[in-house]
């Protein structure tokens, strides 16, 4: 089988219905927390495995040998995600599956955020499983569904400076995603993956100025300042530091990946940016 964690996810909606258009619905299993959120796949003959990363019994006869399996990280940040992904790392181990595939980080990020990813990276290197790190870059949603802030203020607000940053969109990462766990080859491989084009937060600015007809400003403010922005707008402390760490490393360009490899596996060039916009503005 094919088999999926995080499935109804953001990610992992992406993923299983790519598969669902190359292979027959009843050779993948979508690991679900929720069974409800789950019961659309179970309607087209996806099989559902009800599992949780903070309860290693449930991961006990999941797998089976020669399975290959997706590994999507998960966001319960608080939770130690390492040990969580060792969980699905041992389980897998145990059953000796043939592949394992997992949805990290790019290695030129520095943050605070990538390390659970690292962590996670060295033990499934470590645990002698045939894998393959899926070195995501950013997401363009991570900017486009977010937009009421920047349309209410009529200003695109980031710690980055004049950097850039290669996204591309969850689609097109669920794609490598799909092009890993159904072709061959792809055994102890580190792809870097992002966005074909690198973008800057006043082209960003420009963009959206050019799809809604509003006058929208990048207005890069200091790390401190975005850090006591997203305290303010409610985020916990210690988690709006991480992201403000973020527009830090896009400043000094941490989040440009420009190896190929999204649209390689993909098949196809990698959405552009103006795209996942028009998305968002059209609703
Ligand atoms: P989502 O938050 O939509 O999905 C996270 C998935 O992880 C959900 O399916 C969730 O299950 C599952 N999950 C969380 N905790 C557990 C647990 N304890 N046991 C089992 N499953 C669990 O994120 P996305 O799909 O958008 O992104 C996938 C991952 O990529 C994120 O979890 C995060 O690690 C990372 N990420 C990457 C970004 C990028 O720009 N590259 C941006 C944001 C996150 P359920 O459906 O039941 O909630």
């Amino acid at each position: 089988s094919i088999v999926v964690t995080g499935a109804t996810g953001q990610l992992g909606r992406h993923v299983v219905e790519q598969l669902l258009e190359k292979v027959p619905a009843e050779q993948i299993t979508a690991v679900v927390r929720d069974e409800a959120k789950g019961a659309d796949f179970a309607a087209r003959g996806v099989k559902l495995a009800v599992a949780d990363y903070n309860a290693p019994e449930t991961f006990g006869s999941l797998f089976a040998a020669g399975d290959k399996v997706l590994l999507i990280s998960g966001n319960e940040f608080d939770k130690g995600r390492v040990g969580q992904h060792k969980v699905v790392i041992e389980a897998a181990q145990a059953a000796g599956v043939a592949l394992l595939a997992y949805t990290s980080a790019p290695g030129s990020l520095k943050a605070a955020l990538v390390d659970d990813h690292r962590g996670t990276e060295e033990a499934l290197v470590a645990s002698g499983v045939p894998y393959v790190l899926l070195r995501n870059g950013w997401y363009h949603e991570n900017y486009t569904e977010n937009l009421a802030p920047v349309l209410e203020h009529n200003a695109v607000v980031a710690a980055a400076g004049e950097g850039r940053v290669s996204s591309a969109s969850r689609a097109d990462y669920a794609a490598a995603a799909v092009a890993v766990l159904t072709g061959e080859g792809h055994e102890n491989q580190t792809y870097e993956l992002g966005g074909d084009e690198a973008w800057s937060f006043a082209e960003y600015a420009a963009e959206l100025s050019k799809q809604t007809g509003k006058e929208i400003v990048y207005s890069p403010v200091s790390v401190e300042a975005f850090t006591g922005m997203l305290t303010g707008a409610g985020l916990p402390g210690p988690l709006a530091a991480v992201f403000a760490g973020v527009d830090a490393s896009i400043e000094k360009g941490e989040l440009v990946v420009s190896t190929g490899d999204l649209s390689r596996l993909a098949g196809r060039p990698t959405t552009p940016l103006a795209d996942a916009i028009a998305v968002a503005v059209k609703g």
